[in-house]
């Protein structure tokens, strides 16, 4: 039996409830793979700020660092909003990305076919939709040299600088190709090399990669393009590698198909296999408490978490095969629920998706 070390960080808002369901999951699908698990619960964000006074103390950092992988829950809610920008709890997250080198962020697209029709395109359209979106995290537009608003010749202006290294793109590209062999082996690249330097680079150092990739096909795309074909033709993508910017836009575009945001899981990966898992939702302040907190988006980052930093392909597609059978069944939380189906808490949801696990 292998022993693995995860790190758990609940956050604020709905993350206690999120991540113990999501746990209690990830242990009985550990049993069934012979993984030993240790959990060991850390602070950050809004919690962090009330008992450390920083969003994002070292002891977790370090923690962290020490971990096979880390799950999150949420940070942040209006009890910490008016606090300085540098403490805002949204920044734990930026830090712990920081921190343990994570370039890369996943976001599977994944339609249920029992809910294809809470997606606001038509059924046959996102039916069977499976796309794994590959945002770049670390470079780019967002942390390239800026100047705020200032005043030239009378006019009032302001610069952000789009900056990419051959590094940063080879490891992305690299990154995507590889995951694309575990998948359909089509890859789509989605740049503006029409109007961006930075993309035109992209593209070049893309297209002589994929030589070692033989099995790999690599189509390109321009971003405004693929924001349309998320909408017209989302089945035509399997996996997507693209900017921090364009990333960050496409990846909300193609959640908002699937109909719930409760249900998303994403990974954070670097080179070293540690990961930040966690649910695309946030701390839900609204519903803290109630026990109707749909924990599925985090029950699926735990998935991610067995195949991308445990390396067990094996209880990773238990427990998503687990959560397509149980919606199958008709339960539901709160915000996915229906007439007809059986309306289930967070926990009750856990158990559900425990007892399917085969
Ligand atoms: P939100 O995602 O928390 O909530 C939006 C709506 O979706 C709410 O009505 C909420 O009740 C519902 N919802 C979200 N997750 C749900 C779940 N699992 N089950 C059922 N319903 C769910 O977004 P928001 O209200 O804009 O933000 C609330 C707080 O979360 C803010 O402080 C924000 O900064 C923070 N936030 C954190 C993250 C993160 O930690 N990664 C991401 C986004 C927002």
């Amino acid at each position: 039996m292998s022993e693995k070390h995860i790190v758990v960080i609940p956050g604020d808002g709905i993350g206690e409830e999120i991540t113990t369901a999501a746990i209690e999951v990830m242990k009985a699908a550990a049993e069934k793979c012979n993984i030993k698990f240790t959990f060991e619960k850390m602070y950050a964000g809004g919690a962090a700020i009330d008992k450390y006074g920083v969003p994002l103390p070292d002891e977790t950092v370090e923690a962290c660092k020490k971990a096979n992988g880390v799950l999150l829950g949420a940070v942040g809610g209006p009890k910490w909003d008016n606090v300085k920008p540098e403490l805002r709890a949204e920044r734990a997250i930026l830090g712990l990305r920081k921190a343990l080198g994570l370039y890369a962020n996943l976001r599977p697209i994944k339609i249920f076919s029992a809910l294809t029709s809470k997606s606001p395109l038509k059924e046959e359209l996102v039916s069977d939709v499976d796309i794994l979106i590959l945002r770049e995290l670390t470079g780019g537009i967002y942390f390239g040299p800026k100047q705020e608003a200032h005043i030239v010749d009378g006019v009032e202006q302001a610069t952000d600088l789009e900056i990419y290294t051959r590094p940063e793109i080879e490891r992305i590209v690299k990154m995507a190709f590889n995951i694309a062999k575990g998948r359909s082996n089509k890859v789509t690249s989605v740049d503006k090399s029409n109007v961006l330097a930075t993309a035109r680079m992209w593209r070049r150092i893309a297209d002589e990669i994929v030589v070692d990739y033989p099995e790999v096909t690599l189509e390109h795309m321009y971003a405004d393009n693929c924001a349309m074909q998320l909408v017209l033709q989302p089945k035509q993508f399997d996996v997507i590698v693209t900017s921090n910017l364009f990333g960050d836009i496409l990846s909300d575009e193609a959640a908002v198909i699937t109909g719930s945001i409760g249900l998303l899981p994403s990974a954070s990966l670097g080179d070293g296999g540690i990961g930040l898992y966690e649910p695309i939702h946030g701390s839900a302040p609204d519903i803290k408490g109630r026990g109707i907190a749909n924990p599925i988006g985090t029950i699926l980052s735990g998935a991610l978490l067995f195949r991308h930093s445990l390396d067990c392909e094996m209880a990773a597609s238990m427990i998503e095969e687990a959560v397509e059978d149980v919606l199958l069944d008709g339960y539901r939380t709160r915000d996915i629920y229906g007439q007809g189906m059986t309306r289930v808490s967070t926990e009750e949801m856990a158990s559900r998706i425990i007892d399917g696990l085969r």
